[in-house]
């Protein structure tokens, strides 16, 4: 349900406007975007439904991209763009990265339209920004996955990364709390550009990578070891009650670590908080996860879906799993817009799916359903290019020249 992502370098969203217009549909007090309908790319037409996808990961981008030229599409994100989470450590290390990986909402999104605003309220036929907008929907679709701070506009995002770097570059000594996936990626891909840096990982679980098997984690821990990282397991770094005093960290065994610089990689919210509040509040399970059906439609709502990590779904929370969501969504919402008598909507069949974790450039640690692989071959499929080109050729964006 939570999955890791470090927040030692985020900044705070846009502050929350507490005024709500009362204007109908889509009537904010500032325009918003909107591209396509005096474009020579086609257009949004007269009586088109309206589909409302709230949250610009790669679920809610996607879904949008796909529906464009079928509804009126209107994108709810609290951020203008849509950043490619398993760049997101490399970007800290290579900046190239991070220009491939943050990618505005409008480059993809021709035909429809995007209020950068947080969602605060849904009611049966609206949803509420934080800005003042009231947006009515025919069809809804919640794709807000886990919260995470981050700035709205690209360019501030861009320069976070270059401020994480430069702070990087200037420390010999860097801390990394927490060992998942997003603790493991950092630390393999900060060793591997800065062989020379002491990098010391502080994990509070047993093993690494606790989300998958036994294997993967020692896998992964052989592998940092061997790169000198410092791991130290079944010990935790809490900066709020022991925060570090002249570079020096103490961990809850007691252990002094010095170091010039963290990443906190710890677990991060799902982002189902604001729904709490709102008419969809009684199809959130105990953990907050979206209850969905076999059509991931909302359980009891006949024009209301949810997909990605927000959803219920019992499999590994994961872009991959989150992108064949998407695809199902978008064709049952294609047939619906067609509209007829009997509608037969797809069902969602969630499938064993890989997980791979990259250690620096080369290697990687893959968890295939029976049995794991590590080294070069899952490096090579993963850990090279982070399928930059092949997400960014799912939003229907050219590579040329760029990757
Ligand atoms: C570091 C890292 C590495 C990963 N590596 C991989 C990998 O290699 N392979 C893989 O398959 N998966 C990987 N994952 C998991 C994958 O990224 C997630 O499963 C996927 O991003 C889920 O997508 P989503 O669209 O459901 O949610 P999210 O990516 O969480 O996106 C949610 C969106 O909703 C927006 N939002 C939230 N609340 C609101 C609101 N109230 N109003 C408006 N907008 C809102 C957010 O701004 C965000 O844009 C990784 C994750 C991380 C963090």
């Amino acid at each position: 349900m939570e999955e890791d992502r470090p927040a030692t370098y985020c900044t705070l969203n846009p502050a929350r406007s507490s005024s709500v217009s009362s204007d109908p549909g889509l009537s904010p007090r500032e325009p918003i975007f909107w591209s396509g309908s005096d474009s020579s790319r086609g257009g949004n037409q007269a009586g088109w439904k309206r589909v409302v996808v709230v949250g610009g990961g790669i679920a809610g981008s996607l879904l949008a991209k796909s529906l464009q030229f079928h509804a009126d599409v209107v994108l709810i994100d609290q951020k203008e763009y849509f950043e490619i989470p398993w760049a997101t450590m490399r970007s800290m290390v290579d900046h190239s990265v991070a220009e491939k990986a943050i990618i505005n909402h409008k480059d993809y999104l021709v035909n429809g339209k995007l209020i950068t605003s947080a969602a605060v309220d849904i009611t049966e036929t609206e949803v509420v920004t934080a800005d003042g907008r009231r947006v009515t929907y025919d069809y809804l679709v919640v794709a807000t996955g886990h919260s995470s701070p981050s700035p709205t506009c690209r360019k501030e995002r861009l320069e976070m990364f270059q401020e994480a770097n430069i702070k990087m570059r200037i420390a010999s000594s860097i801390l990394i709390i927490g060992g998942g996936p997003t603790g493991v990626e950092l630390a393999s891909d900060i060793t591997a550009v800065y062989p020379d840096k002491k990098v010391t990982l502080v994990h509070s679980g047993p093993r690494l990578l606790g989300f998958i098997g036994h294997k993967a984690g020692n896998k992964a821990l052989e592998w940092l070891r061997s790169k000198n990282v410092d791991v130290l397991l079944e010990q935790y770094v809490d900066l709020e009650s022991m925060p570090p005093a002249n570079g020096i960290y103490m961990t809850s065994a007691g252990e002094a670590i010095a170091a010039d610089l963290h990443f906190l990689c710890v677990k991060r919210p799902l982002g189902s908080s604001w729904l709490k509040q709102t008419s969809l509040k009684d199809c959130l399970d105990k953990y907050g996860q979206v209850m969905v059906d076999e059509h991931l439609k909302l359980i009891g709502r006949k024009n209301v879906f949810a997909i990605g990590d927000i959803t219920d779904i019992p499999e590994r929370k994961q872009g991959v799993v989150a992108q064949r969501h998407s695809m199902v969504v978008a064709k049952n919402l294609k047939a619906l817009l067609k509209g007829g008598k009997e509608v037969k909507l797809g069902k969602y069949r969630p499938s064993m799916s890989i997980t791979m974790v990259s250690l620096g450039k080369k290697d990687a640690v893959a968890q295939l359903p029976f049995t794991t692989m590590s080294g070069f071959l899952p490096g090579l499929i993963k850990s090279r290019e982070l399928f930059l080109r092949k997400t960014r050729k799912a939003l229907g964006l050219e590579n040329h020249g760029f990757l």
